[in-house]
């Protein structure tokens, strides 16, 4: 860094076939598949769990693996699913009402997929810079305990939902909306000791009101509070994912790290109005966790050779090189004017939602296209960050689809590192799509 007036020797460990960044849904099975195709595969990650949103955001729950007919995020996803929940009927059955999260249950489940398919993770570990030369990633360095450590691979895959790892190799973006708005985030909490029985008999717009114009209070006032029974995942503890704050770009450090600290302030007011206006529900609960990983549910959208739009949604398209399919619907959460326009009755969330609602059976697909960073040889995306337009985002940034979506990238980037001198564009879509239905996709 010579305007810094130093320059410095960092170790390098280039012994990797390849690197995964981020190991959230899309990260573990991205990792997980490079390794079992025999790619020696290094998952950093810049926490302390595998898992991502789903372990150390406490997001509560999955939304469905299935179309409401079949699975259709099979696989290893449908592996992790069935792992944490060995019980759960299977389909035909649509997925309907899925049991909660057990979050440190996800952790092991994780962790030990990504050590039996022979990954290594390092945890712990941000990646910070990237190396390019020629259009192909070179190095990328990542901030570890023992300093900064230089890793080199032939592939490298992009799971860090933020898109990191393209941003900082040049990739082109976008981020939000036109003017660069994006969807609220969400502090994600958890009590104890609630009375369950009693909370669900809460009258909740009420209850709401009161908890939001109370002075006592004035963070729950700025916030959207959600449902203040929240969702109980287990009897006497609840957890909350829903109650949103806007302004906050997840990517700026200074704003990442006063909405985390925002947060915590919010989810103590929280408990603290709950006592006050809800005593028989909320009298003795306490708070016992509050995410070390912030609730953000819109970044960067890395540019890739296609961009999967909301029209594509709307219209069930396929493409023929589809390396997932998904039925969720466009989950674009609202803008601050949105919400406002709700407020005025001009708007509901259940209209919003029904207009992108699939019947059973009803898919679109994902292109391998969309997980090619444009100018970038050698490397893929997978998860929150790949090539879409905001609803397009909006639909397919749910877990299940990121599972799927890291499963193809793990094996395209294996077989590039392996067998096309870690060209991701020499990888022929048509194997891709064969090699992913022998190993259990569903790709009609
Ligand atoms: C409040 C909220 C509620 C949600 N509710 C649901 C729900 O009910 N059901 C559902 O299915 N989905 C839900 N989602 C969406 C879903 O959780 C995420 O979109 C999904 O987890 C994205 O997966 P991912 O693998 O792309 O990224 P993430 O889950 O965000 O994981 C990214 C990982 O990368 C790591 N990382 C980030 N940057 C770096 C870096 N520079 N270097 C190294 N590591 C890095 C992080 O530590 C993390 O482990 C919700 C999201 C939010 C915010």
């Amino acid at each position: 860094v010579p305007e810094l007036g130093f320059s410095r020797r960092l170790p390098l460990d280039d012994q990797w076939d390849v690197i995964v960044a981020g190991g959230g849904p899309a990260g573990v099975t991205a990792a997980s598949s490079a390794a079992r195709e025999g790619a020696r595969t290094l998952l950093l990650d810049a926490g302390t769990c595998l898992g991502g949103l789903g372990t150390a955001g406490l997001v509560p729950g999955w939304c469905g693996f299935t179309d409401g007919q079949r699975f259709i995020h099979d696989g290893l996803a449908r592996d992790i699913r069935n792992q944490l929940w060995d019980d759960l009927p299977q389909p035909p059955q649509p997925d309907g009402h899925l049991p909660p999260i057990d979050w440190e249950k996800l952790k092991l489940i994780c962790d030990r997929l990504v050590r039996r398919q022979g990954a290594t993770v390092m945890f712990a570990a941000q990646v910070a810079a990237a190396q390019t030369a020629a259009g192909s990633l070179t190095a990328v360095l990542a901030a570890t305990k023992a300093g900064l450590v230089a890793f080199a691979a032939k592939v490298y895959i992009d799971c860090t939902g933020d898109g990191d790892l393209c941003a900082l190799a040049g990739a082109e973006f976008h981020k939000g909306d036109a003017s660069g708005d994006m969807q609220p985030i969400s502090p994600t909490f958890v009590l104890a000791n609630v009375d369950s029985v009693a909370a669900s008999r809460l009258p909740p717009e009420q209850l709401r009101r009161q908890m939001m114009t109370d002075p006592q209070f004035p963070l729950l006032g700025r916030h959207v509070t959600g449902n203040p029974s929240g969702g109980a995942s287990w009897p006497g503890i609840h957890c909350y994912n829903q109650h949103h704050a806007w302004g906050v770009d997840g990517t700026d450090p200074a704003s990442l790290s006063a909405a985390l600290s925002q947060g915590r302030e919010y989810a103590w007011q929280y408990l603290q109005a709950l006592r006050k206006y809800a005593p028989a529900a909320f009298g003795k609960a306490t708070l016992i966790a509050t995410a070390p990983l912030l609730g953000v549910r819109e970044t960067r959208r890395i540019v890739g050779d296609y961009t999967l739009t909301g029209a594509d949604h709307r219209a069930r398209r396929r493409f023929e090189d589809d390396i997932a399919v998904n039925s969720f619907f466009i989950d674009v959460h609202w803008s601050w004017a949105d919400y406002q326009r709700s407020l005025r009755g001009e708007i509901t969330w259940n209209q919003y939602k029904s207009a992108s609602q699939y019947r059973p059976g009803e898919v679109h697909g994902i292109p391998y296209r969309c997980l090619l960073p444009k100018a970038l040889r050698n490397v893929l995306m997978a998860g929150r960050c790949v090539s879409a337009d905001r609803d397009a985002n909006g639909a397919i940034r749910v877990m299940p689809p990121c599972f799927s979506m890291g499963e193809a990238a793990g094996l395209a980037a294996a077989h590039a590192a392996l067998k096309t001198g870690g060209d991701v564009r020499a990888v022929d879509p048509a194997w891709l799509r064969r090699r992913l239905r022998e190993l259990g996709a569903y790709l009609p």
